[in-house]
């Protein structure tokens, strides 16, 4: 495979039980559908080992350009936050699942959340804060007050994919 965001070939690296992909040119990896929570957050140790891949300092990545998936042929890959912090931006194939970091992004992306659930809590607190105001009319059975919450719950979306699951949020059903 070759490397979306500098077109080196990346290299295969076996940590624990994941095989990832690492570029050698910018120092970036490729994780397939799931294999990032596997070491994303800093009590899981075999993460370690892939916080300093080695890279060539004269390779300058254009991080303007979107990317395409190393894997699927001509998909772009979706750019948006990791969390709610919005702090960080990944790349996501919305084909086969698979995420690019940058250099230095997985070692930022481990000192944000302590666990899971704690990623999730934030991503719940950030959205009850968010749509207090928009929910609240609803029960006058306002449309634009539905059209509003919609809204805000589109943008939710967007901002945060990976924690939001259609159906199963508390807060609705969108
Ligand atoms: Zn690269
Ligand atoms: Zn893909």
């Amino acid at each position: 495979m070759q490397c979306p965001a500098c077109d080196h070939a990346l290299t295969e690296k076996t940590v624990g039980e994941l095989v990832v992909d690492v570029c050698h040119g910018c120092g970036g990896i490729w994780f397939d559908l799931f294999e990032i929570k596997k070491v994303d957050e800093q009590h899981e140790t075999t993460g370690e080992s892939l916080l300093d891949i080695e890279k060539d300092p004269q390779v300058v990545v254009d991080q303007t350009k979107r990317r395409n998936c190393p894997k699927c042929e001509n998909m772009v890959m979706m750019r948006h936050f990791n969390s709610v912090k919005r702090e960080i931006e990944v790349d996501e194939c919305p084909k086969c699942g698979g995420y690019w970091l940058d250099t230095n992004e997985l070692a930022q992306i481990r000192a944000q959340y302590v666990s899971e659930e704690e990623k999730t809590q934030a991503a719940q607190t950030m959205f009850n804060d968010i749509s207090a105001d928009a929910f609240a009319p609803m029960h006058a059975e306002s449309k634009e007050a539905a059209e509003k919450a919609k809204r805000i719950a589109n943008m939710f979306k967007f901002i945060c994919p990976s924690t939001y699951i259609p159906g199963k949020q508390k807060w609705g059903a969108f």
